[in-house]
């Protein structure tokens, strides 16, 4: 409990100096992005976007179930618009949080830059700062149109625990010079050590998933009987 006292945000942005701050910029909102396939999403991802909002006084943190990466083919997909779903019963009580639908109605593959372009255009009052896991450190320079994305956002990266990403960072920026100063490191956050492999395995294999997602979630996934069956 004296931990949780100790983190919150006036704390941690004396502690941790400037660079967790909010941005600098002259905008009226401060909105975080957190993307990802979220299939399903879990308490970890709900965790990371509430803690970052917190960290960096963002007003709010939207949540973007994509509606196919592309980086990932070939494991048992929820359809876009049952994750998305998923998201939006996960989030209703969180005033902080938001689904963000865009990924999901748009059809094809979600590339960043365009929800990026769509969203900075839909909301010019707004100041869109990304939220990163650090693995995506390795391959942002493929990214499509990556020097627009870091035009367009700052991003901030989630080390995972026990991780020494200052090398996976220094690479990134001998390979993309415009990521100097744009990408930058969030300290440790609290990782739940759970991942939506591990939950899709846990229904394949019978096992309960309350408690790794949010209640109405685990109804929904047993309802629609998804992750029953392997690909
Ligand atoms: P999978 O197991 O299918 O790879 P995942 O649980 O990693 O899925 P994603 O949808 O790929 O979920 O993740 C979206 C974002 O959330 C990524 O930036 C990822 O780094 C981050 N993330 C995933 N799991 C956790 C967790 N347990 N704690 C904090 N962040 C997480």
């Amino acid at each position: 409990m004296q931990e949780l006292v100790e983190r919150k945000p006036p704390f941690l942005a004396v502690l941790l100096g400037p660079a967790y701050r909010r941005t600098m910029t002259s905008k009226a909102r401060q909105v975080g992005l957190l993307g990802g396939t979220f299939n399903p999403v879990h308490h970890g991802h709900l965790i990371l976007a509430r803690w970052a909002g917190e960290m960096l006084g963002l007003d709010e943190v939207w949540l973007i179930p994509n509606r196919r990466s592309p980086l990932r083919l070939g494991e048992p997909l929820a359809p876009a618009e049952e994750r998305l779903a998923w998201v939006e019963a996960s989030v209703r009580n969180e005033p902080i949080l938001s689904a963000c639908d865009l990924e999901v109605k748009r059809e094809g593959t979600s590339y960043l830059v365009d929800t990026l372009e769509e969203l900075t255009a839909l909301h010019p009052d707004t100041a869109f700062t990304f939220i990163m896991g650090a693995d995506s450190l390795n391959t942002f320079d493929h990214w499509v149109k990556a020097e627009r994305i870091l035009e367009l956002v700052d991003i901030r990266v989630v080390p995972r625990p026990g991780d020494e990403a200052g090398p996976a960072l220094a690479s990134l920026e001998e390979k993309l010079p415009a990521a100097g100063g744009k990408v930058t490191m969030l300290p440790e956050s609290p990782h739940l050590d759970i991942s939506a492999t591990e939950i899709r395995n846990r229904v394949q294999e019978g096992l309960s998933i309350r408690y790794y997602v949010a209640d109405e979630v685990a109804e929904r996934i047993e309802q629609g009987g998804f992750f029953r069956n392997p690909s």
